[in-house]
């Protein structure tokens, strides 16, 4: 049997904030970063939920990377203030911190219900404005953790790129090929289906059509809307059909060296393109055939989709070598090990279709 969720109501286009007026609750709890508030993108916020007379109150110490620490302490606070509506604002790092504290308050006190949960991107990245993943780190281990749950799938996305304007291109670029990477790896995963496929590949296309665009522009308004669809869509994708050993692997260099989550996934994914493409070679000749790359034959095919992400990382100053991340040789060297095995026990590693031994990804380690 085969299924599909796809339960977040999403809106999205010029004023798309606006639905927040719509809402019904009697207190909102934001989670944000610091950021955010100097931004003034909070105020906004509040300024609708006070249209729609709900009162508020704020969490805004969310980091890069949340820590376990740090969902602690806005569980803490949630539960103390109370809330029926929680407002995510942020990149994946404050997303996965509201939807952690709302897993970890509802279990601490179920009486009260579960809290509707509304998300408002402002990086197109991790798509977890429609997942039921959020991502801690423990930094005592140095690992990120993910954790998986029904229960905080969003209710309601609201996808107004006004919110993603400001997104420096080094940001744009590193989350922009964390949507690829979803996307990609979705389309390959041994859980990929009809559905799953379609939502993959319209987020594929709209990469390469609209990255580079926000990437050179950030004020095209057209890219960087199509760009927050196309996080979105991938997030649809994986959400149903899991992800691959590039997450595995970028999980552990986030956890012990904080290379930027999208920027690993960036440079690991040509590697693990080559390292699949035995197993499921037909399947990138596709991708490959779709986005008009050469592909006369299965392996041009797969050669010119290696190409064609390598280029898209060259032209926005992402390396295509770990080794030219910043990361210490003789630390990468060191810790091996460790990272293999991490990434061997990464949830991310089970839907990847080809089953890799930690041999296999010391090795594709050290090749990358
Ligand atoms: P992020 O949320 O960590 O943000 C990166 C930086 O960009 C921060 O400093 C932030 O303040 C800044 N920023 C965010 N929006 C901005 C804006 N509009 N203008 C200017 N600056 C802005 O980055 P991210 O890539 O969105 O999220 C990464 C996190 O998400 C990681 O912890 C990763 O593991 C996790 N993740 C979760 C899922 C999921 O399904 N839950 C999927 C992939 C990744």
């Amino acid at each position: 049997m085969t299924q599909f969720n796809g339960r977040t109501k999403i809106c999205y286009g010029e004023n798309a904030i606006n639905n927040l007026e719509k809402l019904t609750g009697k207190h909102a709890f934001i989670v944000t970063d610091p950021f955010m508030v100097k931004m003034g993108f909070t105020d906004r916020v509040i300024s609708s939920l006070e249209r729609a007379n709900i009162t508020q109150s704020v969490f805004d110490k969310v980091e890069p990377d949340p820590s376990l620490e740090t969902v602690q302490k806005g569980t803490v606070k949630l539960l103390a203030d109370g809330a029926d509506l929680i407002i995510a604002l942020g990149g994946g790092s404050a997303i996965d911190a509201a939807k952690a504290m709302m897993y970890f308050a509802y279990k601490a006190d179920p009486s009260k219900g579960k809290p509707q949960l509304v998300v408002i991107p402002t990086t197109s990245g991790t798509g977890s404005e429609v997942t039921a993943v959020t991502v801690v780190t423990d930094t005592a281990q140095q690992m990120k953790i993910p954790l998986i749950d029904d229960m905080i799938v969003p209710d309601m996305a609201v996808l107004d790129a006004r919110f993603t304007r400001s997104v420096p291109p080094s940001v744009t670029a590193a989350t922009g090929m964390d949507v690829l990477t979803h996307a990609l790896e979705a389309y390959v995963s041994t859980p990929a289906n009809a559905f799953t496929d379609l939502y993959a590949v319209h987020a594929i296309k709209y990469v390469f059509r609209y990255l580079l665009r926000c990437y050179r522009n950030g004020d095209d308004m057209e890219a960087r809307q199509n760009m927050l669809l196309a996080s979105c869509m991938a997030g649809m994708a994986f959400n149903n059909s899991g992800l691959g050993v590039a997450h595995s692997v970028a999980h552990t260099l986030g956890g012990l060296f904080h290379i930027p989550h999208g920027k690993a996934n960036a440079v690991l994914l040509p590697y693990v393109i080559r390292f699949n493409s035995f197993d499921v070679r037909d399947r990138y000749r596709t991708i490959a055939q779709k986005l008009r790359l050469p592909s006369e034959t299965v392996e041009q095919g797969n050669e010119s989709l290696i190409e064609a992400v390598r280029w898209l990382n060259v032209q926005m100053g992402i390396p295509n070598r770990i080794s030219d991340l910043g990361i210490k040789e003789d630390e990468f060297h060191t810790s091996l090990e460790t990272m293999s095995k991490h990434a061997l026990d990464d949830m991310c590693t089970k839907t990847n279709p080809r089953r890799p031994s930690q041999r296999d990804i010391r090795q594709l380690l050290r090749k990358a």
